[in-house]
């Protein structure tokens, strides 16, 4: 089973990401939690590189290729052996991040992102991605120190929102969106509700 963490900032992808592979490993699950940008050695070179403030402008389509050998890395060496080990796979982001952020987010061409996210990435996609919808003005407030791609205008963000939700509506059957505002042990019931239906996938 692969499911995905998604969202805007601050919309708590790690606190729920936790809390599901604390309760599969309760019922009796191997659980691998990772993340992108950087879960494998060249992924910490390609976080630091594209989250540093100090990298300054990139060109939108640098952007894509660093995101994407990031995630082929992770792919190759992180999700596809745990997956085939049988274990369940939980990620906080994935190939709609990239979707939203440098597809949505840049008004780069979607298409064209999403031809190299697939390549990069085997076209191995999850059984369930939680959306966590989050308004950017909320979630961004949460943070003091701003990476790179946080700094972004809130125009950025907020088209990055509805990219994320058009992702959503295109392919609900593989969705849950949930709003980011309800309580955390809220969310965590909703996830749950909808994984046990997944379980042996
Ligand atoms: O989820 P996390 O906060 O670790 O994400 C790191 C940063 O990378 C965030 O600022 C996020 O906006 C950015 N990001 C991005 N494009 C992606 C994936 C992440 O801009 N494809």
């Amino acid at each position: 089973l692969f499911v995905c963490f998604e969202g805007g900032e601050g919309g708590g992808k790690s606190t729920q990401s936790r809390l599901l592979k604390d309760w599969l490993e309760s019922e009796g699950h191997r659980v691998l939690l990772t993340f992108e940008p950087g879960d494998t050695a060249v992924g910490k070179e390609v976080r630091r590189i594209v989250l540093s403030p100090q990298t300054g402008e990139l060109s939108n389509r640098t952007e894509v290729l660093l995101y994407a050998a990031d995630k082929a890395e992770h792919v190759d060496t992180v999700v596809l052996p745990a997956l085939e080990r049988g274990e369940v796979v939980i990620t906080d982001r994935y190939v709609d991040s990239a979707l939203a952020y440098q597809g949505a987010g840049r008004v780069e061409d979607l298409s064209g992102v999403e031809a190299v996210q697939r390549w990069a990435t085997r076209d191995l996609r999850p059984h369930l991605t939680v959306l966590l919808d989050v308004e950017p003005a909320a979630g961004l407030g949460r943070f003091e120190e701003r990476d790179r791609i946080e700094g972004e205008s809130l125009e950025f963000h907020q088209r990055v929102r509805q990219g994320f939700l058009d992702l959503a509506g295109r392919d609900p059957g593989h969705y849950l969106v949930i709003d980011a505002r309800l309580p955390i042990d809220e969310i965590h019931e909703l996830i749950r509700a909808r994984v046990v239906g997944l379980l042996g996938q």
